[in-house]
Formats: C-alpha cells, sequence, structure tokens
C-alpha cells in the first residue's frame, strides 16, 4: 500500500489515509451537502473504498437518507465522508485533508441548489493571513491551537474541548 493523501478531524481523533489518488474530485452544491459541511457547497473527493484507511479513531455515520450516510468525527464534528453503503466508492472531504491543494475539482454537482453568490466569492476583498491587522488575537488563536497539525502524528490527546458533552 502507497498511501498518497492523508488527513483527518479538526481534533484529531479521526484520521486517515488514502491510497489512491482520487478520481473526479467535484463540488456539490446540492441541499444536503450545504448542511452536511455547513458551507455553501462541499468538495467531494472519490476514492474506492479499500483505498480509505482509518488510521487513528473511528468514523460516527449519519445517514442522510435510506441511501447516503455521511462519515463525521463524533468529538468535534468535522464532516469527513460521503458515500452510498451500496456503493464502491467514498468521497473524503477536500477540507479534511492534509494537503487540500492536491486534489482539485474537475466537475460541479448540484447546481439546481447553488448559493446565488458562488460566483462572485473570487472577487471578494480579502486579507492574508487573517487577523493580518489584530497580531494580539492572531497570538491567542495561535498559541492555544487545539487543531491536529497538518500531518500524522504518533501520539495525539485531543483537546478537553473535543470531549463529548
Ligand atoms: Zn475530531
Ligand atoms: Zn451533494
Amino acid at each position: 500500500m502507497t498511501t498518497v493523501l492523508t488527513g483527518g478531524c479538526q481534533c484529531g481523533a479521526v484520521r486517515y489515509a488514502l491510497d489512491q489518488q482520487p478520481e473526479n474530485v467535484h463540488v456539490c452544491h446540492c441541499r444536503m451537502c450545504q448542511k452536511a459541511v455547513a458551507g455553501p457547497f462541499a468538495v467531494i473527493c472519490p476514492v474506492m473504498k479499500p483505498a480509505l484507511r482509518i488510521t487513528r479513531g473511528q468514523m460516527a455515520y449519519f445517514h442522510s437518507s435510506n441511501v447516503a450516510r455521511r462519515g463525521f468525527c463524533r468529538d468535534c464534528g468535522t464532516p469527513l465522508t460521503f458515500d452510498y453503503p451500496e456503493g464502491d466508492d467514498v468521497g473524503v472531504l477536500v477540507g479534511t485533508l492534509d494537503e487540500p491543494d492536491r486534489a482539485p475539482p474537475v466537475v460541479q454537482y448540484g447546481n439546481e441548489s447553488r448559493v446565488s453568490w458562488y460566483g462572485i466569492l473570487n472577487a471578494l476583498p480579502g486579507n492574508a493571513p487573517t487577523y493580518e491587522n489584530d497580531p494580539a488575537m492572531l497570538h491567542r488563536i495561535s498559541s492555544t491551537n487545539h487543531q491536529h497539525p497538518d500531518h500524522d502524528t504518533p501520539h495525539w490527546t485531543p483537546h478537553p474541548g473535543a470531549q463529548r458533552a
């Protein structure tokens, strides 16, 4: 097995490896994906099911219909996957990859639900890095960062903030 990509949830309780480069990476604007990722669209990276190896922890599932389910971290709530249990492939959500740049989308689905402001996103004014005008806030965040780093770690104890209430 050759690990091509790695990723995981925000708290680090669930980590995974992909043994295959995703194919037909797609933006999905459907209403279910909007809700499932709490954003205007999902970006889904399909791989064959045996190519997704959970390397730490365990996913929980919400069955969004009788034919589809969505994997997530029970501790921090990060959405991780979408799949049809009867299907051969599973879609990993691009934002959970350690290197999302390595899985660019090639097609869009669910366009009937696409938010009307999707087209203007690239033209919006913005800044980088976030909080560049507020170094104190940037320090407060970075010095207490409980997000798992963007690489595998031999040991990781999720912050108590990630534990179930
Ligand atoms: Zn988590
Ligand atoms: Zn969708």
